[in-house]
């Protein structure tokens, strides 16, 4: 990782440090792992030095980080909109995780927007947007928790780190690379991992909770998709799934189940480019996986009005989702020489 920028720790130093300081803390809509486990770390650690945090998020996450401490406290817009709005208006600094745009705040956008006192990014997704005082943005960075990691550190602020906040960032770490899987090639990422674990976190019961907590249905699921609702294109070296509405139906759909299945088609030999379409209310939600070269956050921006990095990124589009499979049918000779040429290592 690049070294953060002494000047911009500085700041955030000053504007945490202030007395009788009012923090809050803001992850992207449809919060992940990496949201939900920077957003809680950080807050333990500011709550810890003594300052006054909330954490608020546009929507809800799914029920398996439940477990992580201070979850309970998290003022969702979409439950409490008055709450949140007063949040922000009584703040005095607004901390922004893990996303760059402001299209990546739901519907808290207008708020976002308009918010007067003093805000940081930190994030590490490429090509951040303007919208905050300081940035600090570090895309070669594996998760946004290791970087708030590397920040604490550089601001002094780890010595208020204990077992609950090393949890919390753990799992941001841990979700973000697909259990240490890929996004690991900085020895960094080990190493910071390796300093969390002194913290004496239980590493097999986080990874029990979030990733060996299926319901029947959700496993039965993914065995339906796989079966039934995979397209394979060899000779693209891509794959498809898609869910539609009446299959979540069929499956008991909760938030969060799907979570994952977009990296299954990637197991399949030869295959490097996987998606996963989600129909939801007069829209399709897109993930994108990759591996190697083949970038799919410009072929999310390009066509499915998203982003995200070269090897995960995401998007929607206001279409039927009978629409959107042919768009993308259509696409895939479009990008063939990209995806032909391009190996996964
Ligand atoms: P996921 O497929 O897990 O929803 O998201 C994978 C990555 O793509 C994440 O880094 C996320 O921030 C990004 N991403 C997901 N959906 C969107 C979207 O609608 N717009 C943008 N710009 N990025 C997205
Ligand atoms: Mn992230």
């Amino acid at each position: 990782m690049k070294e953060l920028d002494i000047e911009i720790i500085k700041s955030f130093s000053a504007w945490v440090g202030k007395t009788n300081q009012k923090v809050v803390i803001l992850p992207h809509v449809n919060p992940d792992g990496d949201a939900v486990g920077s957003a809680l770390g950080l807050s333990r650690v500011l709550k810890n030095s003594g300052v006054q945090v909330e954490v608020i998020s546009a929507n809800g996450y799914p029920s398996f980080y439940n477990w992580i401490e201070g979850h309970e406290q998290v003022t969702l817009f979409s439950k409490n909109p008055k709450k949140v709005q007063q949040l922000l208006v009584e703040s005095d600094l607004l901390i922004c995780l893990d996303f760059n745009h402001l299209s990546r705040t739901g519907d808290l956008r207008p708020l976002v927007e308009s918010y007067s006192k003093n805000s940081i990014l930190i994030d590490h997704h490429p090509y951040p947007e303007d919208f905050t005082d300081v940035q600090i943005s570090h895309p070669e960075c594996s998760s946004t928790a290791e970087l708030v990691y590397h920040v604490l550190k550089a601001s002094g602020l780890d010595q208020h780190l204990d077992r609950e906040a090393a949890s919390a960032l753990f799992c941001g770490i841990m979700t973000d690379t697909g259990s240490f899987d890929y996004n690991v090639s900085d020895p960094q990422t080990f190493q910071t991992v390796g300093e969390l674990l002194k913290f004496d976190i239980d590493q097999d019961y986080i990874h029990g909770e979030v990733f060996d907590n299926y319901s029947v249905d959700r496993m039965r699921l993914l065995g339906y998709c796989l079966n039934e609702c995979m397209e394979v294109f060899p000779e693209y070296h891509a794959a498809v799934m898609y869910l539609s509405k009446e299959t979540q139906k069929k499956f008991n759909f909760a938030p969060g189940d799907s979570e994952g299945f977009v990296n299954y088609p990637l197991s399949i030999k030869g295959i490097h480019f996987s998606t996963l379409f989600s129909e939801k209310d007069g829209m399709v939600k897109a993930s994108f996986r990759s591996k190697g070269e083949f970038a799919v956050n410009g072929f999310a921006s390009e066509n499915f009005n998203g982003g995200g990095h070269r090897n995960a990124a995401g998007g929607e589009v206001s279409a039927s989702l009978a629409e959107t499979l042919d768009k993308y049918r259509k696409l895939l000779p479009v990008y063939q020489e990209k995806l032909v040429k391009t190996k996964s290592k």
